[in-house]
């Protein structure tokens, strides 16, 4: 098992959810958000546990979540995760279990079996593109991403969902590689909803925030190929939305045999 670290809330705009986040991943970005933490960086409390699956579970039982993410590095290079997936589909029919993943190994017999063991959104994050800048942004290629989207969509139903992420980052996908990427989805199926995430800044690391005209722009360019785009704010903007009273308060669970924190 893969995974190394969980955040929960039991309330996020109404809603508990929880985050489980996996350990290792097949790309090297240079602006890898894990650089920054491996842990989450929004989460205000922190407990320990024996850490295994059976207490992750018992964990993810006692918090009855409305909707759990798979997330962290890269959870489809953990070969337990189609188990784990089963698992944590039995706690409860009506949990939303959604993965999100660089889409770099789902090819058409692993899209079934995610399907199959009860995964019900996939959310594939495409770093760049152009061919070019994804393989000078994460030394791998973008075809089996761009594969995997394919191989998803034509699977693809209202218990099976597929959303397409990606960054805006500038110099490596500006507003107009969004662009191109919502055409390249449009014409496999203009209803598959798109999310721009901006760039978060990382210290040591090149590039520095996107601006917002950009984002709107990138947002504005997407919608005019697809029905759903949607998009996050700034770090700079969530920075400071949090220095409003908070809504939702995270807490993160971690393996009490590494405590990296006293
Ligand atoms: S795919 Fe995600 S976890 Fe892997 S290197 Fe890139 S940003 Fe980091």
């Amino acid at each position: 098992m893969n995974i190394y670290h969980m955040s929960y809330t039991e309330k996020f705009a109404g809603e508990r959810m929880a985050m489980l986040s996996f350990r290792g991943c097949n790309f090297h970005c240079i602006g890898c958000i894990r650089e920054r933490t491996e842990y989450d960086i929004y989460a205000e409390g922190r407990r320990y546990i024996d850490w295994n699956f059976e207490n992750i579970l018992k964990e993810l039982k006692a918090l009855n979540p409305h909707r759990v993410y798979l997330g962290g590095y890269e959870p489809t290079l953990d070969p337990d995760l189609i188990t784990i997936i089963k698992d944590i589909a039995k706690l409860d029919p009506h949990i939303h279990i959604v993965l999100m993943t660089n889409g770099s190994r789902i090819d058409e017999r692993y899209a079934m079996e995610l399907k199959e063991a009860g995964v019900n959104e996939v959310i594939v994050s495409v770093k760049a593109f152009d061919r070019d800048k994804h393989l000078y942004y994460t030394k791998r290629s973008n075809e089996p991403v761009l594969n995997a989207i394919k191989n998803l969509a034509a699977i693809e139903d209202a218990y099976f969902r597929l959303q397409v992420e990606t960054i805006l980052l500038p110099g490596i996908n500006e507003p107009a590689d969004i662009e191109e990427l919502a055409i390249f989805i449009s014409e496999i199926n203009p209803a598959i909803s798109l999310f721009i995430e901006p760039w978060i800044p990382t210290p040591g690391v090149e590039f520095e925030e996107p601006k917002k005209r950009d984002l709107i722009d990138a947002v504005s360019r997407a919608m005019k190929h697809l029905y759903v785009v949607s998009y996050h704010p700034l770090y700079s903007e969530i920075k400071k939305i949090r220095e409003t009273p908070v809504k939702a308060k995270f807490i993160e669970i971690l393996p009490k045999q590494e405590q990296p924190f006293s």
